[in-house]
């Protein structure tokens, strides 16, 4: 069998760095919380509960100590909320999150209506809205552009982990309306970089493997993606996850994993491929 993978795989520097100083804040046995997953995937979120993180919902729950920013980021108000309780923060908001949330907040002083094609529940837009003083439309794919909450000036950006497909079509639907449309292309490099290899390995693959966590949502787009190019494909959280009879007549698979999949997952499934011919 024949196992076809990216070049470069597993956990993209964010998830990684907000890894890091998660780990060495907890190396300091101060009580360690965070609003929700520091990434979208459970093996590390297990991981680090048993290191001593405190998954919680909101600054109420927060006894002191330290609070961790997840990857995602949160918005100023609950920032201030935990500065003001005079816990320690520390912040692992992947820079190109935060620059996503700077650019929304410039282009809201710029006079453009901010829109952003993503996932309205996202931790992400979430913490990019609290920066915003009127609000942004969120739009999860063309279909929910309404014309009539379009204003005429327009201030593109797009969740860093959206499709890029998905992000070219809401705007060829928002151009039918919009007067001028200023686009900052906030969709993250390494995804675009995923989502490439996704299509191209998807095409060659006679089963294309898809791995990462089912509420991660950026691997459920490129499960999405990868089933456009090839029909055979399935998303696996780990290697047990894989079945004999998915693997039946398989000659070639493909691989790809979501940005905060670890790399130990994949080789673990690379070995169980292996394994089974
Ligand atoms: S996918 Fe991109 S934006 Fe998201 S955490 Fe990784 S590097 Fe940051």
């Amino acid at each position: 069998m024949r196992i076809l993978t990216p070049g470069q795989i597993g956990c993209c520097f964010g998830v990684k760095r907000a890894i890091k100083l998660t780990e060495e804040t907890l190396l300091n046995k101060k009580p360690t919380y965070i609003f929700g997953e520091l990434v979208h995937n459970a093996t590390i979120t297990r991981e680090l509960s048993k290191k001593g993180l405190k998954v919680v919902k909101g600054i109420g729950d927060v006894k002191g100590g330290v609070l961790i920013i997840r990857a995602h980021g949160i918005s100023p108000d609950e920032r201030d909320k935990a500065a003001k309780l005079k816990i320690e923060i520390v912040d692992a908001t992947c820079p190109i999150v935060r620059q996503a949330q700077v650019v929304a907040q410039k282009l809201e002083e710029e006079g453009y209506q901010i829109v952003i094609v993503g996932d309205k529940n996202h931790a992400e837009i979430k913490g990019i809205l609290g920066y915003l003083k009127k609000g942004a439309l969120i739009v999860g794919s063309p279909k929910e552009v309404d014309p009539k909450k379009l204003e005429k000036k327009v201030g593109l950006i797009f969740q860093t982990t959206h499709s890029i497909e998905l992000c070219r079509d809401v705007l060829a639907e928002i151009m039918k309306t919009a007067h001028e449309i200023k686009i900052i292309n906030t969709i993250c490099a390494d995804i675009r970089k995923r989502q490439e290899d996704a299509v191209e390995l998807a095409k060659k693959a006679d089963l294309m493997i898809v791995v990462g966590s089912h509420h991660s949502s950026n691997t459920i787009k490129l499960k999405k993606l990868c089933l456009k190019y090839n029909t055979n494909t399935i998303q696996i959280e780990m290697a047990k996850d894989l079945t004999p009879r998915q693997l039946k007549g398989v000659k070639s698979v493909g691989i790809i994993g979501g940005a905060s999949t670890p790399d130990i997952l994949i080789e673990e499934v690379k070995r169980k491929l292996k394994e089974s011919g």
